[in-house]
């Protein structure tokens, strides 16, 4: 394809995210019915060709679990990326809209997303960077695959620059400021298989409401993070560090308190709770098989040493299991 914007016909809109806004298009001169994202980047045309070169390694990302490319232009001032329309959408519409999702649908979703990212990294090594329910897409072939991934550098430090992005999924060592590994994403995807599991944000305050973290991100400016998350890279240690770090962090917090659907939660404190709280599990015991409560244990420890590697989950009971059930996921697309 050598796509322009004037081929494009717009449909409809299919979402908006932080960095822009997604729409369904057709590409009149083929009718192929595409999904075109247009991202705002605050930079300099050279540094914008850069971008639109390093996206060009999505053309060799071949793989079933992977959303397939069509190609990207510059519409000055955006750069524009068509891919592949999931007519289903991102999983986190999905269960917004049913309700909790079956664990053994949960279940495909995790081997489609280990198939994914081990292609990534075994392939390209490419780590995905921001595994979460919207970046997991679904359509009525009862097929799954991610989107959104790392490829280009400059395109990851333009958008940076301008949005603090997910931090929300971020893992312990990547709030403390360790390098992304292949780990930090499984960590992600731990957190988005509970949410999937449970319909619901893990880490929301379930005293307050089932209110959504996620819904909140990206109303921060870098400017109001960052001093904010230095103070999360230094986790107090004696009780009494704790409190003086709480009276500070409530001192500091201010102003950046998160408040919707009656609950007021500030980021600094959700990214402190990932830091210094056990993770979260699974839970209840009896709602769960054994395996997946043991697969999400695998994804969530803490120290990244401890985590398994994509590869290495691939081979865990609960994923095998997956590989070999029979559950039909185009019956289950067809249900909604
Ligand atoms: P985010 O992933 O943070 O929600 P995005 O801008 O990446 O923000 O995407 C916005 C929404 O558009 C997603 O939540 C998803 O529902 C939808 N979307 C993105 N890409 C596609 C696609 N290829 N096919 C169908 N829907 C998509
Ligand atoms: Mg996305």
């Amino acid at each position: 394809y050598d796509l322009k914007n004037e081929d494009l016909r717009d449909i409809h809109e299919l979402g908006q995210g932080n960095g822009g806004s997604v729409k369904k298009v057709e590409h009149v001169p083929t009718g192929t019915i595409m999904a075109k994202k247009i991202v705002l980047i605050d930079a300099k045309p050279s540094v914008r060709k850069q971008i639109l070169r390093e996206l060009q390694i999505m053309h060799d990302c071949n793989s079933k679990y992977i959303i397939s490319f069509y190609g990207a232009f510059i519409s000055d001032p955006n750069i524009c990326i068509c891919m592949e329309c999931m007519d289903k959408g991102s999983l986190d519409g999905i269960y917004k809209k049913i309700g909790p999702i079956d664990i053994d649908v949960v279940g495909k979703v995790a081997l489609a997303v280990l198939e994914g990212l081990t292609y990534l990294y075994d392939v390209h090594r490419i780590i995905h960077r921001d595994i979460k329910p919207s970046n997991i897409l679904f359509n009525s072939k009862g097929q799954i695959k991610i989107c959104d991934f790392g490829v280009s550098g400059e395109l990851i430090n333009s958008i940076a620059d301008t949005f603090v992005g997910t931090s929300t999924y971020m893992s312990p060592e990547r709030i403390q400021g360790a390098q992304y590994t292949v780990k930090s994403d499984v960590w992600s995807l731990g957190i988005s298989l509970i949410e999937l599991a449970l319909g619901r944000f893990p880490f929301a305050d379930s005293a307050s409401d089932d209110s959504d973290l996620s819904d909140f991100e990206g109303t921060l400016s870098p400017s109001r993070l960052g001093p904010l998350s230095t103070a999360v890279h230094r986790a107090p240690k004696s009780r009494e560090e704790k409190d003086k770090a709480d009276k500070k962090k409530k001192r500091k917090s201010k102003g950046v308190s998160l408040q919707g659907g009656g609950m007021t939660m500030s980021i600094l404190e959700l990214l402190q709770h990932i830091v210094n709280e056990p993770a979260p599990r699974l839970t209840p015991e009896d709602r769960f098989p054994a395996e997946a409560e043991d697969f999400v244990d695998s994804c969530l420890r803490k120290d990244p040493d401890m985590r398994a590697t994509p590869k290495d989950l691939l081979k865990h009971s609960w994923v095998e299991q997956a590989k070999v059930s029979n559950l039909d996921l185009e019956a289950w697309a067809s249900t909604f």
